[in-house]
């Protein structure tokens, strides 16, 4: 059965239960009966979610002289939201059904006039604003004064750092500023699992250019986010790049283009792309009375630089790796199902598998574990049938598998066996780095 074969509703729900069987994704508080909307990754999800990040911090930190990083606090005075637009615009559209008492967010109804819960026409409420922000108190007085919000994005952060960036990193535009962190909204319909929910991460990028070439470079983000997706396994038919019509532009955006996934449910947002003008470091320097210009000394202009934003969310792009690299074939008259990752994202990049419980075989086993453990997330598995072993690697996507049978105890070799391929190779223990690290690195 090859991918295209699967119904769209079955993978969702094989994703679902995959991570929930495997290790990738719990419900949050399961034992209290879950907490709505917010999950925990398990030993298997963590790994792939920081390989994400990791990825993403490569490509956009890393390996780039024009950016740096930052990681800035979640919770945040009023001043900050007050500044952004985030208090008085912040909001989604709420619309109760006064028959069945469902809540839905107008602007993502597919019928604005008809409940999609109770199947009703004509039954919403005038819709009402709903601030997504969540409030708490800083410090133990429960009053107004003492009121400060968990940031529901993380680019604030940074642009409020801006001349502190500017004066530390002697960076000049066009530089950026990226940041991967948690971000929560109070969501009116969080759902479909893990892509949308109340506490998540981001992965944003601030880009500050000179006004003059802003058009040029959100269009070479557009390319660069494209392709970087595209590098780690995502299929060019999967993935597109929607420009936003001008009804749907935030207020701080003069251009936005969202990357859009095909989902089980239809193409929906993995990242948006924004022409963000000068609007923040603008708003934040009237209401902070500080300067957050940038000298131009080669041309004797002080100006606010415009930003060009690439806003990704980690925990969405991992679910969209996962789906895209699920796959069943029939192998044998057996359904052997896979999980394609490519190897960086893959939470473990090796498992090293000692054929049988003898003391001579786990010794060595140990001793192969610990010739990778510095350079590589290596699983260690020593009980049920290899075939067993070799089925659960393959479900969980990784990439290869070190196996230490009888023969390895006079010809000092292992069996490495691939994913995709199946294709099985016999490799001195002496060169199993450099093998590895040829295919992995
Ligand atoms: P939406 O229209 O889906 O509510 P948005 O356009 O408001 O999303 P942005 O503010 O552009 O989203 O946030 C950037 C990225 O952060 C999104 O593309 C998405 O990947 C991620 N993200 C935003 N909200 C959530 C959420 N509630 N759960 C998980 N990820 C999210």
């Amino acid at each position: 059965m090859g991918k295209s074969d699967q119904s769209a509703n079955n993978l969702f729900d094989k994703i679902v239960n995959l991570s929930k069987r495997r290790g990738f994704v719990f419900q949050s508080a399961e034992i209290y009966g879950g907490f709505r909307s917010t999950y925990d990754y398990g030993p298997l999800g963590v790994l792939l979610l920081r390989n994400v990040k990791e990825a993403w911090w490569q490509a956009m930190v890393q390996q780039r002289h024009d950016v740096v990083g930052l990681d800035a606090a979640i919770l945040s005075p009023p001043q900050v939201w007050e500044a952004s637009g985030h208090l008085a615009n912040f909001a989604d559209p709420l619309v109760d059904c006064t028959h069945c008492n469902a809540r839905h967010r107008q602007d993502r109804l597919v019928d604005p006039n008809k409940c999609p819960t109770c199947g009703t026409t004509g039954s919403f409420t005038e819709a009402r604003e709903f601030n997504l922000m969540f409030k708490t108190h800083a410090g133990p007085m429960v009053d107004s004064s003492a009121e400060v919000y968990l940031r529901p994005e993380t680019a604030q952060g940074i642009f409020t750092n801006f001349v502190n960036v500017l004066q530390t990193s002697r960076k000049k535009p066009p530089f950026g500023i990226a940041q991967i962190g948690k971000s929560f909204r109070n969501e009116i319909t969080p759902g479909n699992f893990v892509f949308r929910t109340r506490e998540f991460e981001q992965m944003e990028m601030e880009f500050f250019v000179p006004p003059k070439d802003a058009d040029y470079w959100f269009d070479y983000w557009c390319e660069q986010r494209l392709a970087w997706y595209l590098s780690l396994g995502i299929n060019a038919d999967e993935i597109r790049l929607r420009p936003h019509q001008s009804d749907e532009l935030s207020h701080y955006s003069s251009k936005t283009s969202d990357l859009e996934f095909r989902f089980p449910w239809g193409w929906d947002e993995l990242e948006g792309i924004a022409n963000r003008g000068d609007f923040d470091l603008s708003v934040h320097a009237e209401h902070s009375g500080e300067r957050l210009t940038y000298f131009d000394q080669a041309n004797n202009a002080r100006y606010f630089p415009y930003v060009i934003e690439p806003a990704a969310g980690a925990t969405r792009a991992a679910m969209a790796f996962l789906m895209a690299a699920y796959h069943e074939e029939v192998v044998d008259g057996n359904t052997r199902t896979l999980l394609r990752l490519d190897p960086r994202l893959a939470p473990y990049k090796l498992a090293v598998l000692p054929l049988s419980n003898k003391g001579s075989l786990i010794k060595i086993a140990h001793e192969v574990f610990d010739l990778v453990k510095f350079r590589w997330m290596a699983d260690y598995d020593q009980t049920q049938s290899i075939g067993k072993r070799y089925a659960r690697q393959d479900e969980i996507g990784t990439p290869y598998c070190v196996t230490i049978d009888f023969d390895t105890i006079t010809d000092g070799a292992v069996t490495v066996r691939e994913r995709d391929t199946r294709q099985q190779q016999r490799v001195a223990i002496a060169e199993i780095q450099g093998f590895l690290a040829q295919r992995l690195d």
